[in-house]
């Protein structure tokens, strides 16, 4: 392995190229000189699944406003979502999908040619009345139309892209970002990006799961290298687990399925939503239709041989709807379920799907540092947006078609703040270890040539997550996670690499991301731990009730002593919104 470390300099440094870090470098790049860095080439981010939908009010098909956008975003978050976002988010949702119209995103349409929507979970008018059609679409591929057009979109504007690199420490001095050190996957050199302003935007981490809807990529490394670096993570405890993965497989069936009018049977050909959430039934938020599919099968009435799944009913809205709006959803149904979803339903479970915390910002995607006597603190020069974010707008639980819009909302103003911060200050110094940390884990795991091989312990973490940190929790499955963990994260000290080669090893790629998988599940199990009530996607079975005496707040989890031992505290949630009322906390009826 060749240790000469090869200078970049530029502006504005983006880590990542989904949507949030697409967005963030074609704002920036039309003011500054920007470079994206990501671990693949842009437009295999995970971004490019994305099926469903993005929300905004437009009301092109019913009325519709901002106002109920943002009730139903804070409901449901469980109330933990900071209301000053979620009203940013909303409130500029409409002119965020006329601005992606604009460069060239092919949205479906409406017969008078408006932007077409559909109804999606938690979405609904007049402050949870009835089901609403926010969510704009293509087809079932609207991540798909959205990553091309953003990526020829910052090409145009003159990005610098370093596809298949992959970032290995966020380097910081006491007061300031100062750059990345990443590997080059195709020859194994190394390269500093020195820059002024940094954007994480490096995805979710739903990896760490058995059962899981995410793209192989999807294992933390911004979170472990923020992390690594003295910044926080917020509510790391938070996932989201879609009630509708391809049984046996996780992949995702889009909640548009039941936008378009699917339905969930359990064994006995009921459908049971109808007993959970009379009003809006299959169009409740996830974590409720997670948790009634769990009880339906808890309770026997699942379906197959083993009582252990529901179905998701499709079939009765036409072949012709199906194939021209779910077309990809027939065609996964096809291969992973080897069902025809045009005669007969699918076999679902739920699937990790969605991590609802974050690198902690502001509304304006600034980094907080830290949270003082005086309240929070930006770290200047610092940013993050997408899903390795909280921005905090998903709280406890994301809704449907949010996560689409707040890349979009907060990629934007990532770029447009970053680039203002880097034309008014000077690049800060780089410290003189600057790249240390990065090369000695990278050595570690390059020469390593002990016991165990990425796959038995990736196995051995995700089916441990799955089973003792995932859907249903206790106190005392946690409790055993959580010290399981380090008995793997030791085990990380008898790796082996085989592989040797420093042409695409992905073998140590693997290495380096399970290092952060394991540095990730740590922290999330704990943090799980210490919650003790049930909110949103986390849920207790020993302690079922949402608690907001004790647990209205965020938890802030850092890493300190030898960066193995983890320090929780909390913080309040932002309940003040920008300008309109509070939404004080209420139960959660649908
Ligand atoms: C199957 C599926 C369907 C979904 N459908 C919808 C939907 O319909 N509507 C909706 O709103 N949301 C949906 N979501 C959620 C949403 O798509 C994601 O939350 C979102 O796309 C994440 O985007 P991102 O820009 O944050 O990151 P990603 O698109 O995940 O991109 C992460 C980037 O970080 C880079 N990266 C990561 N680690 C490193 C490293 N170490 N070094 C360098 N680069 C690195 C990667 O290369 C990649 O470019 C869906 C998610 C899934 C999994």
């Amino acid at each position: 392995m060749s240790m000469k470390i090869e200078y970049h300099e530029y502006d504005v440094l983006v880590v990542g190229a989904g949507g949030a870090g697409l967005n963030a470098a074609q704002v920036a790049s039309q003011y500054v000189k920007t470079a994206v860095i990501s671990e693949v080439y842009p437009t295999r981010s995970h971004t490019i699944s994305a099926q469903g939908g993005i929300s905004a009010s437009l009301g092109n098909l019913e009325p519709d406003n901002w106002h109920w956008h943002m009730f139903d975003t804070v409901k449901g978050s469980d109330y933990l979502c900071d209301q000053d976002a979620a009203e940013f988010l909303c409130r500029k949702a409409p002119e965020m999908i006329i601005e992606l119209e604009h460069i060239g995103l092919p949205f479906n349409r409406t017969p008078e040619g408006k932007i077409a929507q559909r109804p999606f979970g938690g979405h609904t008018a007049e402050y949870g009345k009835r089901p609403v059609k926010r969510a704009c679409y293509v087809a079932d591929r609207t991540g798909h139309a959205m990553l091309q057009t953003l990526f020829e979109k910052a090409v145009a504007q003159g990005t610098q892209f370093y596809s298949e690199f992959y970032a290995l420490e966020l380097i910081r001095n006491d007061n300031r970002v100062c750059g990345v050190l990443c590997m080059n996957i195709q020859d194994g050199t190394l390269h500093l990006f020195h820059a002024k302003a940094i954007i994480f935007a490096t995805g979710g981490n739903c990896r760490i799961y058995e059962t899981n809807s995410n793209a192989h990529i999807n294992t933390g490394d911004g979170l472990a290298l923020a992390l690594r670096a003295g910044f926080s993570w917020a509510d790391p405890e938070f996932f989201q687990f879609h009630p509708t993965g391809i049984y046996g497989h996780g992949n995702l069936i889009t909640e548009g399925v039941r936008g378009e009018g699917g339905i969930l049977l359990n064994g006995k050909g009921e459908r049971f939503m109808e007993r959970y959430a009379p009003t809006i039934k299959d169009l409740a938020p996830r974590d409720i239709i997670s948790r009634a599919m769990v009880k339906e099968v808890l309770a026997g009435n699942g379906v197959g041989p083993d009582k252990d799944h529901v179905l998701l009913k499709i079939d009765h809205i036409g072949k012709e709807a199906i194939m021209e709006k779910l077309p990809g959803i027939h065609e996964l149904a096809l291969v992973f379920a080897g069902v025809d979803c045009t005669r007969e339903p699918i076999p679902v479970m739920p699937t990790a799907h969605y991590q609802n915390g974050g690198i902690p910002t502001n509304y304006l995607a600034e980094v907080i540092k830290g949270y003082g006597e005086d309240g929070e603190e930006v770290y200047p020069g610092f940013y993050a947006a997408g899903e390795c974010a909280a921005n905090s707008v998903h709280g406890a639980n994301r809704l449907g078609t949010n996560s689409l819009l707040d890349l979009v909302v907060f990629g934007r103003t990532a770029g447009e703040r970053a680039a203002k911060f880097a034309k008014e200050n000077e690049i800060a110094d780089l410290p003189e270890n600057a790249g240390e940390k990065g090369v000695k884990i990278l050595e570690k795991f390059a020469n390593s040539n002990g016991k165990y091989t990425f796959g038995p312990l990736y196995k051995e973490l995700t089916t441990l997550m799955q089973n003792k940190a995932g859907v249903f929790r206790t106190e005392e499955l946690m409790t055993e996670a959580v010290k399981e963990l380090d008995d793997i994260e030791d085990k990380l000290s008898d790796f082996k690499v085989v592989d040797k080669s420093t042409v695409y090893n992905l073998d140590l790629i693997e290495a380096l991301e399970l290092n952060n998988m394991v540095t990730v599940s740590k922290v999330a199990a704990k943090a799980a731990l210490l919650r003790k009530e049930s909110r949103g996607g986390h849920s207790r079975e020993d302690y079922p009730e949402r608690d907001d005496v004790n647990y209205l707040k965020h938890t802030n989890a850092v890493l300190s002593g030898d960066g193995k031992s983890i320090e929780i505290t909390y913080r309040p949630v932002r309940l003040k919104p920008l300008t309109v009322e509070t939404f004080p906390p209420k139960p959660r009826v649908y």
